[in-house]
C-alpha cells in the first residue's frame, strides 16, 4: 500500500496534494504519512504476534531510521517500544512517549555520560558491544547503585548480502561481540558484579532482503542462547535486531510473514527466550516522499541535466550507498508518458550530489515538483548543513490534515551558535542584524528555493 497516489491530476499524501504542502511550508521539504507508519507497525507486529505470542514479542523502533518526534509518538501510541544509538535518542524516545523499559540501547561508542543518562531513565537493556564497555556499565552502574541489564550483542559473522556499508555482522565489522569469544567474555561478567547478563543480541545489517542470513544468523544465537542456560546463566531474552528492507525499485517484496516464522523456527521452537525486533526502515521507508521543486533545466552534453533544490545534504543515500529512489512528478500532465532521459542533480558543488543519471522523465519545467520516493528513512535523520543550507523541514499527514513536525529554521537561527573568536574582534558584517532578502521574485522559479515560500 503506498499512501503516495494520483488523484486529479496531481501527487496526494494520503489525502493532502502535496502542491499543498510545497506552497505553505516551502520547498525542499519531507512527507511522512502517518497511515502508512501504523500499517507498516501494525502488520509486522501482528506477523510477530501471531507466531510467537503477544507476551514474548517486543517491538523498538530503530530510531536512527527517522526520529523525528511526531513519528515517534504515532509509534509510541501503537504500543512499540525504541531502538536508541545515543543520549539524544534516549531524550527524543523518552519526550515522544515511548517507556524508558521499552528502550534497548545498542552501539559501540557508548560514552560514560551516555551510559548513566539510560541507567537513571531506567531502560529495558543495553546491547553491549564489547568487554570494555561492559566494564563500563559496570562501574557506572556501581557509581549510581543500580544494577544495569545487559544482553550482549554477538557478531555471528553472518553476510547480509546487501550493501557493504550497512551489512554489520561480518566478522570484520565493527559491531557486537565475536561469537566465540563468548566463553571469555561470560568469564569475566561475573566480576562485574552491577551488570546482570539478560541474553543476548544480534543485528546483522539493513535492507536484508533473503531470508538465508536472517536464519543463518538466528540459528547462531539460538545456539549460543542455550549454551549460556547450560552454563547456569539465567538468561530469558534474545534480542534478533532488524534489517528487514522495503521496496524501492524492483527488489521482491519483504515477507513480514515468512520472517516471523522464520524467527519462530529458528528462535521460538528452540528456546524459551522473549524476543525483541527493532526494525527501522522497514516501518517508514516507504511512508516518507521529498518533495523538491526545479531550478533549471539545463542542457549537459550528454543529456539535459534537471537542477532541483534538494541535494545531497538533504537526502544523502544516492551519494553515500549509491542508493535508487523512485522520482515522481507532483503534476502529471498532458505528456506524462512521453519521456526523456535526464540526469536530476542538486545544487550542492560536489559531483556526488546526483540523485539519478539517465532517469526517464516526462518533461520537466523550472517550477516543477517532484518527489523522491522511499525517503522515510535514512533522509531527514542524516541531513547535513553543508554548502551552509538550512536544515530541511518535515511534514506528518493523517487523512486530510498535515502539521509541520520539524520546522525549517531561519539562517538567523543557524548562524547564532557560531561566533567569530575574540582575538579577531567581530567584524560588523559577520552577525548580520538583518534578515536576508525573504521575497519572492514575481515569476522567477528560482526565488522558490530555500526557504521561501511560494504561495
Ligand atoms: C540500524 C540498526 C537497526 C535498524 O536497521 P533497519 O535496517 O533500519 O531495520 C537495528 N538495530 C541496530 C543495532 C542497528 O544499528
Amino acid at each position: 500500500m503506498t499512501p503516495f497516489t494520483y488523484r486529479d491530476g496531481g501527487l496526494h499524501a494520503e489525502d493532502v496534494p502535496l502542491s499543498r504542502i510545497a506552497d505553505q511550508v516551502g520547498t525542499p521539504v519531507y512527507v511522512y504519512s502517518q497511515s502508512a507508519i501504523e500499517a507498516a507497525y501494525d502488520r509486522f507486529a501482528g506477523a510477530l504476534e501471531a507466531e510467537l505470542g503477544a507476551a514474548r514479542t517486543l517491538v523498538c523502533y530503530a530510531m536512527k531510521a527517522n526520529s523525528n518526534v511526531g513519528v515517534l509518538a504515532a509509534l509510541a501510541a501503537r504500543g512499540a517500544g525504541a531502538d536508541i544509538v545515543s543520549e539524544g535518542e534516549l531524550l527524543r524516545a523518552l519526550a515522544a512517549g515511548v517507556p524508558a523499559d521499552k528502550i534497548v540501547y545498542p552501539g559501540v561508542g557508548k560514552t560514560r555520560h551516555e551510559i548513566a543518562a539510560a541507567l537513571k531513565a531506567g531502560i529495558h537493556q543495553f546491547n553491549a558491544e564489547s568487554l570494555p564497555e561492559l566494564e563500563l556499565i559496570d562501574a557506572v552502574a556501581r557509581a549510581l547503585g543500580v544494577r544495569a541489564p545487559v544482553a550482549l550483542r554477538i557478531n555471528p559473522d553472518v553476510d547480509a548480502k546487501t550493501h557493504h556499508k550497512i551489512s554489520t555482522g561480518r566478522a570484520e565489522d565493527k559491531f557486537g561481540i565475536d561469537a566465540d569469544a563468548l566463553p571469555e567474555v561470560v568469564e569475566r561478567l561475573r566480576a562485574l558484579d552491577a551488570v546482570d547478563l539478560k541474553g543476548l543480541a544480534v543485528h546483522i545489517g539493513s535492507q536484508i532482503t533473503e531470508q538465508a542470513p536472517f536464519r543463518q544468523a538466528y540459528t547462531r544465537t539460538a545456539e549460543l542462547y542455550r549454551w549460556l542456560q547450560d552454563a547456569g546463566w539465567p538468561v530469558d531474552r534474545i534480542d534478533l535486531g532488524g534489517g528487514l528492507g522495503i521496496v524501492y525499485r524492483d527488489e521482491p517484496a519483504p515477507d513480514v510473514e515468512g520472517y516471523a516464522r522464520l524467527v519462530r523456527e529458528t528462535v521460538a521452537e528452540t528456546t524459551d527466550a522473549r524476543l525483541a525486533f527493532e526494525p527501522g526502515r522497514h516501518l517508514v521507508g516507504n511512508a516518507g516522499v521529498l518533495v523538491t521543486r526545479t531550478l533549471y533545466l539545463k542542457q549537459g552534453r550528454v543529456r539535459p541535466i534537471l537542477v532541483v533544490d534538494a541535494a545531497m545534504n538533504d537526502l544523502i543515500r544516492p551519494a553515500l550507498y549509491e542508493a535508487w529512489h523512485e522520482l515522481k512528478p507532483v503534476a502529471r500532465g498532458a505528456g506524462a508518458d512521453e519521456l526523456t532521459q535526464m540526469d536530476v542533480v542538486g545544487p550542492v558543488c560536489e559531483s556526488a550530489d546526483t540523485f539519478a543519471r539517465a532517469r526517464p522523465l516526462p518533461a520537466m519545467r523550472a517550477g516543477d515538483l517532484l518527489a523522491f520516493f522511499s525517503a522515510g528513512a535514512y533522509g531527514a535523520v542524516m541531513a547535513s548543513g553543508y554548502n551552509s543550507r538550512l536544515p530541511v523541514p518535515e511534514v506528518m499527514v493523517q487523512g486530510e490534515r498535515f502539521a509541520i513536525v520539524r520546522r525549517r529554521p531561519s539562517f538567523q537561527e543557524v548562524l547564532s551558535s557560531e561566533q567569530v573568536p575574540g582575538w579577531l574582534g567581530r567584524p560588523a558584517d559577520a552577525a548580520p542584524d538583518r534578515a536576508p532578502p525573504d521575497t519572492p521574485v514575481a515569476g522567477d522559479p528560482a526565488a522558490s528555493a530555500g526557504t521561501r515560500k511560494t504561495g
